[in-house]
């Protein structure tokens, strides 16, 4: 794959694709928010600050491109925080704006040398001297910084879209331990954008939503907004559900209810244990192809990976995924 092509892009897009906050940076500030630029990629434009905790204003963090590839996102972001640039006073949230993989945006990649979104995790094992591994400390390091004094609603939505087709274009996979409040209005919010289903994830895969979620106790989503296209020619009528609960969000107003989208349990997460690791089927498969009870999903040496439930779907299915990750999650129907 070649680098990006910035040329022809519409300024606001070109700008957050290369992490270029100048503009609208400049614009919190002259309505006289708190701007600031902790990290490379990483913009945060907070409100007064309140004395009282609980009448501290919601601290949302928005990334985008942590996978380098996944434009559509970008350019959504670019758009509403344009907007908003504009008509700052709206702004009713403090906003930690965060782009993921800036070299590998620009490289037009996925990543450098491995991926961003299994990185968020103290043990990286020979991940540990990566390009994304001290990619991931910078971002874990104004994480940490946002959060710390927030107040109690704490929004994490990380931006994605998938590498093949699925069942559900528009779905979000949710940490478990979320309290139950707060992961109730995170999942129907994440309805008014559009997201059609929801996967309860009980543990870590390395992911940056996970981080926040259990670390700062973040309401937070990776969220799939659909498939992956060309930075300036995706078709952002699919993200539009999306940028209207986000314009939403960030400017305190309640948004549309939207269909409450389907719930799944993880069933199992499928780990690749050695080389002998061997699929049932490709990458290619879709999202949330269904598999009956008994079918084999995967062998790994001794180790067999069979369907447990009546019937399982598969998501994320990748066997070329490195020793010791996850190379899919099978899961069921919520009760
Ligand atoms: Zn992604």
């Amino acid at each position: 794959m070649s680098a990006a092509s910035f040329d022809a892009l519409p300024e606001s897009v070109r700008a957050l694709a290369q992490a270029d906050f100048g503009q609208v940076a400049a614009r919190f500030r002259a309505a006289g928010l708190t701007v600031g630029l902790p990290a490379r990629g990483v913009l945060t434009v907070r409100g007064a600050a309140s004395a009282a905790q609980d009448e501290k204003r919601p601290s949302v963090l928005l990334s985008v491109g942590v996978h380098g590839d996944e434009t559509g996102p970008i350019e959504m972001v670019a758009h509403a925080v344009e907007a908003l640039s504009r008509s700052a006073h709206e702004l009713k949230v403090d906003l930690m704006l965060c782009v993921g993989n800036i070299d590998a945006i620009a490289s037009g990649k996925r990543f450098i040398d491995a991926d961003l979104n299994r990185m968020f995790r103290t043990d990286r094992g020979d991940l540990a001297s990566t390009f994304e591994a001290g990619r991931a400390d910078a971002l874990i390091a104004a994480t940490r910084d946002f959060f710390d004094g927030a107040g109690p609603q704490r929004w994490h939505l990380d931006l994605h879209t998938a590498i093949r087709a699925s069942r559900y274009p528009k779905f979000a996979i949710v940490p478990e331990l979320i309290q139950e409040g707060p992961r109730k209005d995170l999942i129907g919010w994440l309805g008014q954008g559009g997201i059609e289903a929801v996967i309860m994830n009980p543990k870590s895969a390395g992911t940056y939503s996970y981080w926040t979620a259990e670390r700062h106790g973040a309401a937070a989503s990776t969220v799939e907004l659909g498939r992956i296209g060309t930075l300036g020619q995706n078709d952002l009528s699919q993200f539009a559900a999306m940028s209207a609960a986000l314009c939403g969000l960030l400017r305190g107003a309640p948004g549309q209810p939207g269909s409450a989208p389907l719930v799944f349990n993880t069933a199992q997460s499928i780990t690749k244990l050695s080389d002998a690791f061997r699929m049932s089927f490709g990458r290619d498969t879709e999202n949330f192809t269904p598999l009956k009870q008994g079918e084999v999903i995967a062998t790994d040496g001794d180790t067999v990976y069979t369907v447990q439930h009546d019937e399982e779907f598969v998501v994320f299915p990748n066997p070329d995924v490195r020793v010791g990750l996850r190379a899919g999650i099978m899961v069921v129907r919520a009760l």
